[in-house]
């Protein structure tokens, strides 16, 4: 039997299609594999992919990336607000898909993950994955920037501005409130009750 190679001396694994070694990468560049994942996969052109969130907070929860590397909204240039329209205009396409659903475009002012993307949210916000005070404001107060607002600030300022971390957290720690009333809750779990009442079906 040949003697075990030991491991610091073993190759690294690597991946079938590019046989390149498979390197551990840091939970915030996730997107990337997953804009390879086929079971993520839902539309791709020469310019964008449209994957599924991983981990959606309504039943449709898209996640539009372009294929060019832009990290976050802060390194946008002015002539790429044509690809911000395109990217929205084509999350437009996909919501014809579901015609009995509201859905809201637009950018996380902080973003967790790297890789710019624009989220494409149904208004049900009826998932499993939907569960802290943080998940909801941050798709239901000024966190969440629309991506017409996004798309006119670019071209006007010719940068996006976004917010300090700080204002950040305050609008995370906002006290609960239903998006299509009055209703402020007391904790997430009354919000997901209430939000029953909101649905179509
Ligand atoms: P944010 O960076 O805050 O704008 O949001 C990142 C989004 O990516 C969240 O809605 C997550 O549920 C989603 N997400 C996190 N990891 C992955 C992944 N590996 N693949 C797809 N979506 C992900
Ligand atoms: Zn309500």
């Amino acid at each position: 039997m040949a003697a075990a190679t030991p491991s610091s001396k073993r190759p690294a694994p690597t991946d079938s299609s590019s046989l390149k070694p498979v390197k551990k990468t840091h939970w915030s560049q996730g997107l990337l594999a997953s804009i390879n994942d086929p079971n993520l996969i839902v539309e791709s052109d020469d310019r964008i992919v449209i994957i599924k969130d991983k981990y959606p907070k309504a039943r449709h929860h898209f996640l539009v990336i372009p294929k060019i590397n832009i990290p976050n909204l802060k390194s946008l240039k002015r002539e790429q607000s044509e690809l911000l329209r395109y990217m929205e205009d084509q999350s437009k396409v996909l919501a014809t898909k579901y015609p009995q659903n509201e859905f809201k475009y637009g950018y996380h002012a902080i973003p967790s993950m790297s890789q710019l993307h624009l989220h494409m949210i149904s208004q049900d916000f009826d998932s499993p994955c939907l569960k802290t005070k943080r998940h909801w404001n941050s798709f239901n107060t000024r966190y969440f920037l629309d991506s017409s607002e996004v798309i006119r600030c670019l071209e006007e300022r010719g940068m996006v501005v976004t917010m300090t971390p700080i204002a950040g957290e305050k609008l995370l720690d906002m006290p609960l409130k239903c998006h299509k009333c009055i209703y402020s809750p007391q904790n997430m779990p009354k919000l997901k009750q209430h939000l029953y009442k909101h649905l179509n079906n």
